[in-house]
């Protein structure tokens, strides 16, 4: 049977329960158990998708084309779970589910309340990822317990924990212990009440997370058993790990977390020692993948051209995958984060001299454009390695159809409809044709790659498949004319009909893709074009 961990906060946000589960995950997997993960929002939109990288961060893009949360990019680069449309809820899609069910009658007349109808739909959802054959599932409430909007969540939880019996459920709370210097004395306090506030909920945890600034002595650990009813031995405390976030594993295996787990949920590991290594991420590699981290040989430094560059997790996956690529190089990547609109106002000298790789992120809407196809120019022009993505490699396209083709109308009709040259438009806006419905092409899709080209030497595989969030593709009608002045079309579509990656002949790693690599990139496990984006960076010093 699958057993079930839910994984609660309180005190203040932003503590890192996504990370935090991740890490859970990844320990338990290298332990030889197979896990799932989800996460739970309280806010009412129904997904991500339509909210402002200000609002919420990066949208997170799973195989089957879901718009997410970003933590689930965090279950994924930690542990081998794949994340798809059952893995991340919203106030929102709870309540179009039982709108959508009411409207067609499936309740049968009944009056329909937050109990039960509401929360046995966060049950069903739960339960919708332990179908496969899993031997845990942890299960990420968003926001902070005790706030009006996660209660039906917390009430579904407490439910589940009863349907299914104390053995195969278990509540880790994640709380702060704040530091006050003036005191010079760590707080208990916050978390009594948290936990208190989880209890008349009818959650007791079983172990705490506490992150903390200074460590937890005996005296502390003593205090928090004591008023909030927990043994000391599930009392973990976390130590900030910055810069190395992928140091938290370490952090909770050191005080034994995987172990306590395994032996309140009686989970079997020895019965799993076969497969171990399916479901491995391989702590060692893991450990070896830090070492680089930390003591890496080379160093190089990157500049991000993008919008929303003052918040980190705007470019939460790209920034990661920088990381990652640094990895498989054993180099240290410095970002050098770009507003474009700054390179538009200061000319492109000012923000890019002396990095030694340019990467332009995906986005929408026009503002910073100009920005972005000016620092293209700036790597194409002084053989700077550039990756450009999604809306980057559109922007590639119109650079390079204006200052080497000589189109000076060139642009996208996402910026311009009436555009001289339309290099980038809608699928319909090309064929003439009207499509119904979203148009937007999201998920995993089939790519082929041409032999003697960078993307080959990445990948060197013939098919490879990248995720996909966008509306406009590159109009085929201007193949012939960029590729006369030397862009190389290296990954279409199987049917020829979408190009999917753009390269330059002669410079020495210029290369824009349609999709999202950052997405698939995992740090033991450094995305091609990230590590040859950045192995380029480094021949160039
Ligand atoms: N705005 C562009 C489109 O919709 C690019 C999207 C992106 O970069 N994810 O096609």
């Amino acid at each position: 049977m699958t057993k079930h961990i839910f994984v609660t906060g309180g005190v203040v946000s932003s503590l890192g329960k996504g990370l935090n589960s991740a890490s859970i995950g990844m320990l338990l997997e290298s332990r030889g158990l197979k896990v799932g993960l989800q996460k739970f929002d309280p806010y009412v939109n129904v997904d991500p998708g339509t909210m402002s990288p200000y609002e919420h961060g990066e949208v997170y893009v799973t195989e089957d084309g879901a718009e997410t949360d970003l933590d689930l990019g965090h279950y994924e680069r930690y542990t081998n779970a794949v994340m798809s449309k059952n893995c991340n809820w919203t106030t929102g899609s709870i309540y179009f589910s039982v709108i959508t069910k009411e409207r067609k009658g499936e309740y049968l007349g009944k009056t329909i309340q937050v109990i039960p109808h509401v929360t046995n739909e966060i049950k069903d959802c739960i339960q919708k990822v332990d179908d496969e054959d899993l031997d845990v599932v942890i299960s990420e409430i968003g926001g902070i317990t005790g706030d009006i909007e996660s209660h039906p969540f917390v009430e579904a939880i407490r439910q589940l924990g009863q349907d299914i019996g104390k053995e195969n459920a278990l509540y880790i709370h994640l709380t702060l212990i704040p530091y006050l210097r003036a005191a010079d004395e760590i707080k208990t306090k916050p978390t009594q009440h948290s936990v208190g506030q989880l209890r008349q909920l009818g959650i007791q945890p079983d172990i705490l997370i506490c992150r903390t600034e200074k460590p937890i002595g005996d005296e502390i650990r003593d205090k928090i058993s004591l008023f909030c009813n927990i043994e000391k031995e599930s009392i973990i405390e976390e130590m900030d790990v910055k810069p190395i976030l992928y140091e938290i594993p370490l952090v909770l295996k050191e005080q034994g977390l995987d172990q306590l787990i395994i032996k309140k949920l009686r989970l079997d590991t020895e019965g799993h020692r076969e497969n171990i290594h399916e479901y491995n991420q391989g702590f060692d590699e893991w450990l070896s993948m830090i070492q680089t981290l930390k003591k890496p040989e080379f160093s190089t430094e990157i500049a991000v051209v993008g919008k929303y560059i003052e918040h980190q997790s705007s470019y939460e996956s790209i920034y990661e995958s920088l990381i990652h690529g640094g990895v498989g190089n054993n180099a240290k990547v410095v970002e050098r984060r770009v507003e474009a609109e700054d390179i538009e106002k200061d000319g492109v000298e000012a923000h890019l001299k002396g990095c030694k790789g340019i990467l332009v992120p995906g986005g929408f809407g026009e503002r910073g454009i100009s920005g972005k196809v000016e620092a293209i120019r700036y790597a194409r022009e002084n053989n700077i390695p550039f990756l450009g993505i999604c809306l980057g490699m559109h922007c590639a396209v119109i650079e390079f159809a204006k200052n080497v083709c000589g189109l000076s109308g060139a642009n996208s009709t996402e910026f311009d409809t009436k555009a001289a040259h339309p290099v980038i438009s809608l699928l319909e806006e090309q064929l003439n044709v009207e499509f119904k419905g979203g148009t937007m092409r999201l998920g995993a899709q089939p790519c082929k790659l041409k032999h003697d080209t960078k993307v080959y030497d990445a990948y060197n595989m013939d098919l490879i498949s990248e995720r996909h969030r966008h509306r406009y593709e590159f109009n085929n009608n201007y193949q012939e004319q960029l590729e006369n002045k030397g862009m190389v079309f290296s990954g279409v579509s199987p049917d020829n009909r979408l190009v999917e990656i753009v390269e330059l002949k002669d410079h020495p790693w210029f290369v824009a893709v349609q999709f999202h690599p950052e997405f698939k990139s995992k740090p033991t496990k450094p995305h091609p074009l990230f590590r040859d984006f950045i192995k380029a960076s480094l021949q160039t010093q």
